[in-house]
Parts: structure tokens; sequence; C-alpha cells
């Protein structure tokens, strides 16, 4: 397979999706790895790091290291290692070898200028590409309706993938207004947000806001909550002049202190034809009347 200088990690994965046009899901990434020359995969026995790769500069062949961890967290620092591998471009810190730590493989933007970061972002945009192709994650979508977080769930399961990651694909990929909050121990810890949906005005490591769902009981660790209208402010700017809009949410509670909580914005209604020629006619007669 011809991969050199592919460049990006989407042009990287839209060319092995090309020569692999039949990946099954969950998609093999140890298969894939032996097909892209990659030797073996080992067990990582330094603490402090989640992964990493022994390779040299001309990329001849590689050894990825990854941690004994639950397997949908193993399988992305594979698929990240496996980035590192195929990008030329990234050089590792230390000659022949990268170490790559937990929140390496968390990090989805890179400040300016620094490029250790920015190699890190390209390895998992890479990771999640690679696992959640986007035919196939497009294909798995059509099934679904409203916004659920059963349908993450259900992603992440078919997929092998950390429950995270199937919520930043989900987000991305719905059509609807979205935002999933990932909360740790009462505080904000990561936001994903569609496109369209406004900026979340609580920063990470902010507390979760009082009034949200989130507090409430009873919900029950690993299922998911009814979806509840809540107060919109609670989570995103709302213009004192303009009319509020409609905000859910719902919440899933993990057992080790961790949440994802769905927003879902309803889409602001357009300004009806029969509205539109009321408001006319009005603002007609109104200056009529001052005449
Ligand atoms: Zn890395």
């Amino acid at each position: 397979m011809d991969l050199v200088d592919a460049g990006s990690p989407e042009a990287l994965v839209k060319r092995i999706l090309k020569a692999e046009p039949n990946l099954p899901v969950p998609v093999p990434i140890q298969e894939l790895c032996a097909r892209l020359g990659i030797r073996r995969i080992e067990d990582i026995d330094i603490d402090e790091f989640e992964g990493g790769l022994v390779t040299d500069a001309k990329r001849s062949d590689g050894t990825i290291l990854a941690k004994r961890v639950g397997e949908p967290r193993r399988r992305f620092t594979i698929a990240h290692e496996l980035g590192h591998f195929l990008m030329a471009h990234h050089v590792p810190d230390q000659p022949g070898r990268f170490l790559c730590k937990n929140s390496d493989l968390l990090c989805v933007t890179a400040k300016e200028g620094d490029e250790r970061q920015r190699r890190e972002v390209e390895a998992n945009r890479f990771a999640t590409l690679i696992l959640m192709p986007p035919h196939l994650l497009r294909g798995a979508m059509a099934a679904f309706r409203e916004p659920d977080l059963q349908h993450v769930l259900v992603l992440a399961r078919d997929f092998a993938v950390r429950k995270e990651a199937a919520a930043r694909a989900y987000v991305q990929y719905h059509p609807e207004r979205i935002a999933i909050v990932v909360a740790g121990n009462g505080r904000v810890q990561r936001c994903y947000r569609s496109l369209s949906f406004p900026t979340i005005i609580h920063a990470a490591g902010n507390p979760v806001p009082t009034g949200s769902l989130y507090h409430s009981s009873p919900n029950q660790p690993n299922i998911a909550s009814d979806t509840v209208a809540c107060s919109a402010d609670l989570w995103i700017d709302v213009k004192r002049d303009l009319h509020a809009p409609d905000l859910y949410e719902q919440v899933y509670l993990q057992k080790n202190g961790f949440a994802m909580i769905l927003l879902r914005l309803d889409a602001v209604p357009e300004e009806s034809a029969e509205e539109r020629r009321l408001n006319e006619g009005w603002r007609h007669r109104f200056h009529s009347g001052r005449r």
C-alpha cells in the first residue's frame, strides 16, 4: 500500500479505506497494523505511559507498545501509535521511540506552535477515523432518530471504542444541534459540540451547574436517564432581549463518578409565512395609526 506522503490523517485514512473497502465493524486494528508494517504489539509497563512506538526514521518496521487496559482503550492506543508510524513527519522526542501519556491520547486541540501537541492531535484524529470510518459510522447512525445517549453506548459497543470517543463522533455526525459534556466528580471535564451548538459557558474544571439533571436523583448508574427540559441559561449564554431557546438534558452516570450529559437545543423555528404576514400587517396598522 503506498502511503508515503499522505500528509494529513484524513488523507491517510482515505487511502487505507480505499485499499481496504470491506473493513468489518469493529475494525480489526491489530490485523491492519500487521498489514501496514507493524511487527509486534507488546505490553508497556511504564506506569506514566499509555502507549509507545519503537521504529526508525525510515519506518522500515515498528513495534507498538500498549498498556494492558480495557479493550476499547487499548485499541485506541494501538490506532494512535499506528498513526505516528504512518505519518513520516511525526518525529519522536527521543530518536526511534515515541512515548505517549493518557493526556496525549485525549488531546483534541493543539496550542499554536506546539509541534509535539500537534502531532498527538493528528495521531488522535487518525485513531478516531480508522476505528470509526466515516462511511461505516454514517451507516450505523442512519438508524438513529432523536438524539439519545443510548446511541452513543451502541456505537461504543459496536465499534469497540471508548464511550468518550463514540460521544465525540456522535456529536460530530448528528444532524441536530447537540453537545455532550463529560463530567467527573461534579465538575465539567470536557465538552463536545456540534458546529451549530453555541459555546458552553462552563469551562473545564468548573462545577456542573446546580440546576442540572446531573445532580438530581434518581439517576441510576449505567442507564441513560429520560430527556428533560431545562433552563437554557444553565449551559449557554442567552441574550436578555431574545426568546430563550428550548434546551433538553439527558444524563448517563457511570460507576466511576464520570458522567455524560447530552444537551439538545431545539431548532430555532423559522418565522412562518402566516406569522410574517400578520406581523407585517400589524406593523402597517401601527404606522398607519400614528399618521
Ligand atoms: Zn502519541
